[in-house]
This record gives C-alpha cells, sequence and structure tokens, in this order.
C-alpha cells in the first residue's frame, strides 16, 4: 500500500571536527585529474565526509543512529542486504524503492554496488549497508535513519557496516532510499557541506532535507562521490 511522500525528513545533522588541508588537496587533484580526462568538474559544494564543516571520527552508533553523519563506507565496493522475513522486512514496493537508487544513482558512479542475499553480520567483510522497514528509535520528525554499526579500527571515517531503518507504509521511495543510501556512502546535508547550502538547494540531488519521491543523485553528489572512492 505504499504511497509516495514528498515529506521526508530524517535527524541526521553535521558534526565534529578535522582534516579539511587534506580534503582540500584530494579535490585539487580531482579537479586536475577530471580537467585531464575531459570530465567536467561540476561539484557545487564538498558534501562528503570529512568537509571542513563535518569533521569527527566514525565511531559505533547506537540502534537508530546519533542524529549525525561522522562515517563512510569503508570502500568502493559495496554490498547491500534487504531485510527478508522478521520485523523489519522490506515488502516488494521498498525492495524496488532500493533497487530504483542502486540502479539508477549508484550504479552508474565509481562505487561498485552489488546485491549480498547471504548478508555477514560480523568479521573484517561484512555487507556494508542493512536496509530495515520500521520506526523502531525514530524521532517523531524522521522518515528514516543511517547509522554504523562497525566503525574500522584505526581508521578515521570508514564504516564496515549501516543500516538504514525507514518508516514503513509508503516512506520507502527512490529519494528517500537514495537520500539515506548517501549518508551511508558519507553525503552530508547542506548545512554541513563546504562551502555551506541550505539543506533544500537543489544542487545537493536526494540530499536535499525533505526530499522528494522521484529525486535522484545528481551530478554535485556523483562528483563527490568519484573524488573519494
Ligand atoms: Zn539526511
Amino acid at each position: 500500500m505504499p504511497i509516495a511522500t514528498d515529506r521526508a525528513t530524517d535527524a541526521t545533522t553535521g558534526r565534529d571536527k578535522r582534516r579539511r588541508a587534506a580534503r582540500w588537496t584530494t579535490f585539487a587533484v580531482a579537479l586536475t585529474v577530471g580537467i585531464g580526462a575531459g570530465v567536467a568538474w561540476a561539484a557545487t559544494t564538498d558534501n562528503i565526509h570529512p568537509t571542513a564543516n563535518n569533521t569527527g571520527t566514525c565511531h559505533n552508533d547506537p540502534d537508530g543512529g546519533d542524529g549525525q553523519i561522522s562515517c563512510r563506507t569503508d570502500n568502493a565496493a559495496v554490498s547491500y542486504y534487504m531485510d527478508s522475513g522478521g520485523e523489519y522486512e522490506l515488502e516488494s514496493p521498498d525492495r524496488t524503492a532500493v533497487q530504483s537508487t542502486m540502479s539508477n544513482d549508484y550504479g552508474p558512479t565509481d562505487l561498485t554496488i552489488s546485491y549480498d542475499s547471504s548478508p555477514v553480520f560480523s568479521g573484517d567483510a561484512e555487507t556494508d549497508i542493512v536496509y530495515q522497514e520500521g520506526s523502531t528509535n525514530l524521532s517523531d520528525s524522521s522518515d528514516g535513519v543511517t547509522w554504523c554499526n562497525d566503525a574500522v579500527d584505526g581508521s578515521s571515517y570508514g564504516c564496515d557496516q549501516q543500516y538504514i531503518r525507514i518508516r514503513g507504509a509508503g516512506y520507502y521511495s527512490r529519494g528517500l532510499s537514495c537520500h539515506e543510501t548517501g549518508h551511508a556512502i558519507g553525503l552530508v546535508h547542506g548545512q554541513q557541506a563546504s562551502p555551506r547550502l541550505t539543506n533544500t538547494n537543489t544542487a545537493l540531488g536526494c540530499m536535499v532535507t525533505p526530499v522528494g519521491d522521484g529525486v535522484g543523485l545528481g551530478a554535485n553528489n556523483r562528483d563527490n562521490i568519484n573524488s573519494v572512492f
């Protein structure tokens, strides 16, 4: 029965401090490479963690997160699993929404996306993103949340496994799935970007908040992802 909603919001906000010089160095390199390869650098703002306005070390979050994004997926090979059976099962339309953002938004980036039908929940090679449908520990103002449950030891930002939980009964959409997946990859809101943008600036693609049902990743997010992975 899922009905599209365009009032998706989440509770993720910016945080902490560290490592900007390194980021700008990375950007400069990416810019040079982009021009050399004949690829335009379209990014309006740096919105992949860490930014000058969103710094801090990745840590294990409580179930439902702590309201901050301080991690990013630990490498370019991103495996995901959608809960099948049990309390947090994704129904068919929810699964379609996730698959839509994976094929239309993240598949075309430099990330390598794969579905993991035999998810791994411990050890050094866990399934990277686990999608759940549910509202446990979501604040009333949140339609979805992303959190890390296995920060990589010795890494400033890397998380080996992240959970995404989105409310049931129609909240799963390509746009919101794209948004929460973006947080798992490391993307932040406009107010945590550098330079800061309003959280509704359309340059942010699906990282605007609130996000519409059909909103895709967009060039700014894609270029930021490809600058890091
Ligand atoms: Zn968000």
